[in-house]
């Protein structure tokens, strides 16, 4: 069975203030059993969230370079990232997708290099408003899928999470129906089927898209959602508990 998984993804928010409250809360808290944790926190804040968060939640980043060390100014290899002890990293968020410019074989190299550094993408698919409108959800996600994993061996596909975030209800307040979200959920897993029956059985597909504790269980309870991504709800350290509360 796939145990749930609730990432905090904190986009280009936070402190180092952030970080001890969240350490402060959780050193006297007990985790819910039985359900992973990750929080992605910026570049600066890696290190010191590994050092103070409980080991139990992974700490991941929010992107990486597709290169390896080297004369990249400005740029994070996968290898710094594992040397810092993180275990996790997004890769394709839709905003790194939609502002940043990074497309399909962009994200393909970055979940590579993030492979090559033994860290877990978490591989984020999700469709635009007009593309939903378009009834084409299903073709965008399932075309972002194969992108990857069309270009991976069998057992690298096993190490990846999905997460699949319709882009119309990040951060906007406007999530999907647990209905809406279970079929593009039921959709990717029937497609990962296709690939390997063991690792549609096995792979953990997370929900993003204004989760929030209040709406948290209802998204949670599908049979196809194994757990979160949360952005604007993993800013504040009782909602982000209650969410895995509810998981
Ligand atoms: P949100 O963001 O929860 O604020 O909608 C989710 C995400 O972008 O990962």
């Amino acid at each position: 069975m796939r145990a749930p998984l609730i990432a905090g993804n904190w986009k280009m928010n936070g402190s180092l203030e952030l970080v001890e409250s969240f350490a402060e809360t959780l050193s006297h808290t007990e985790l819910p059993a039985g359900v992973e944790l990750a929080l992605m926190v910026p570049f600066p804040y890696l290190s010191v969230a590994r050092a103070r968060l409980p080991k139990a939640m992974a700490i991941g980043a929010q992107t990486l370079s597709d290169k390896s060390d080297g004369a990249y100014t400005g740029e994070v290899s996968g290898s710094m990232l594992s040397d810092l002890g993180m275990q996790m990293v997004l890769v394709g968020h839709s905003e790194r997708r939609t502002l940043f410019g990074e497309d399909d074989a962009a994200v393909l190299a970055r979940v590579q290099a993030a492979l090559s550094a033994g860290l877990k993408p978490v591989l984020c698919l999700g469709e635009t408003l007009e593309e939903r409108d378009a009834e084409q959800t299903e073709a965008v996600v399932l075309g972002q899928l194969e992108a990857v994993m069309d270009a991976l061996m069998p057992e690298q596909r096993r190490t990846l999470v999905l997460a699949y975030e319709p882009v119309w209800a990040i951060g906007t307040g406007r999530t999907a129906t647990p209905e809406q979200a279970q079929q593009v959920h039921a959709a990717i897993r029937a497609r990962l089927a296709q690939y390997d029956a063991g690792l549609a059985e096995s792979m953990q597909i997370l929900y993003g898209g204004s989760m929030k504790p209040d709406n948290a269980a209802e998204l949670l309870a599908q049979a196809d959602i194994d757990g979160g991504l949360i952005g604007g709800a993993s800013l504040k350290v009782d909602d982000f508990l209650a969410i895995c509360q509810s998981a």
